[in-house]
């Protein structure tokens, strides 16, 4: 008999399908599955899911974390961002989370887990002292404003992805040993993971080299004032590229019209 598959979190046998956004966000937002692939140059679903996750651990202390972010998107990443904005949240919480699903999409995007490997038991709520050589970020990403096609457009920050970041060749990023984000509509969030602790100086330094209004999260304080600096158009474009009106066709048709085709018709294509 084949043996079951061992669950990335409790070790035991048992697998279930995880959504790396939770199965609510996505029913709010069904638009947002399509992403724009680079090497079909247009804009598809992409379902993103595990299944290494035993059933008890899912609909346990993992869905629990999805219940406190389902409160995190009622009151503030559901609204687009224009000026400055307050985050108040529950550090344990919120940090949980963000680790779980970005645990969740490396193993997802093949790519390592270790750095997620000893927070285990601290995602899992086992263990409830907040990591110290994990820092947690946050900046919020206002509307592009501009003229694309001879006309003036808004483009909202309308998505929701993760994945691991490019961290530029700076000082204060030597002591970054991986960089993961998550953004969810105006809402970026950065997770640093360090070799070994460093001082409120060297923390600040990354903030500010992340971006202008980046602040870090911290247990002590609970809640952060922060004015955007950056917008959507320049988030997007590393990842879109010379696809630009490629992206902006598909972001126009699918996202702000919402007139998203059925997933048949995409594939047929
Ligand atoms: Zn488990």
């Amino acid at each position: 008999m084949k043996r079951k598959p061992k669950c990335a979190y409790c070790g035991k046998e048992g697998r279930s399908k995880e959504h790396i956004f939770p199965g609510w966000l996505l029913r709010k937002t069904p638009t947002y599955e399509l992403k724009f692939n680079k090497t079909k140059g247009r804009v598809s679903p992409d379902e993103n899911t595990v299944r290494d996750v035993c059933k008890p651990c899912n609909n346990g202390p993992l869905s629990q974390l999805d219940d406190y972010a389902r409160v995190l998107y009622e009151t503030y990443w559901s609204k687009i961002v224009r000026e400055e904005v307050e985050f108040e949240y529950d550090y344990i919480g919120l940090t949980r989370w963000l680790l779980k699903v970005s645990f969740n999409s490396a193993r997802q995007q093949k790519s390592s887990a270790k750095s997620f490997e000893a927070l285990i038991p601290y995602m899992l709520g086992e263990d409830l002292d907040p990591p110290g050589e994990v820092l947690f970020f946050l900046d919020v990403i206002r509307p592009f404003e501009g003229m694309w096609g001879g006309e003036n457009v808004v483009i909202e920050p309308r998505d929701h992805r993760c994945g691991k970041m490019f961290l530029k060749d700076i000082p204060s990023f030597k002591s970054v040993r991986e960089g993961r984000f998550i953004a969810i509509d105006s809402f970026y969030f950065y997770i640093m993971f360090l070799d070994a602790p460093g001082d409120e100086a060297a923390y600040g330094k990354i903030a500010a080299d992340i971006s202008p209004s980046c602040v870090r999260l911290t247990a002590a304080a609970q809640a952060v004032t922060i004015q955007p600096t950056r917008d959507y158009l320049e988030m997007k474009l590393p990842e879109v590229g010379m696809n630009l009106d490629a992206y902006l066709e598909g972001y126009h048709r699918f996202v702000v019209k919402d007139k998203a085709p059925k997933r048949s018709e995409l594939r047929s294509k």
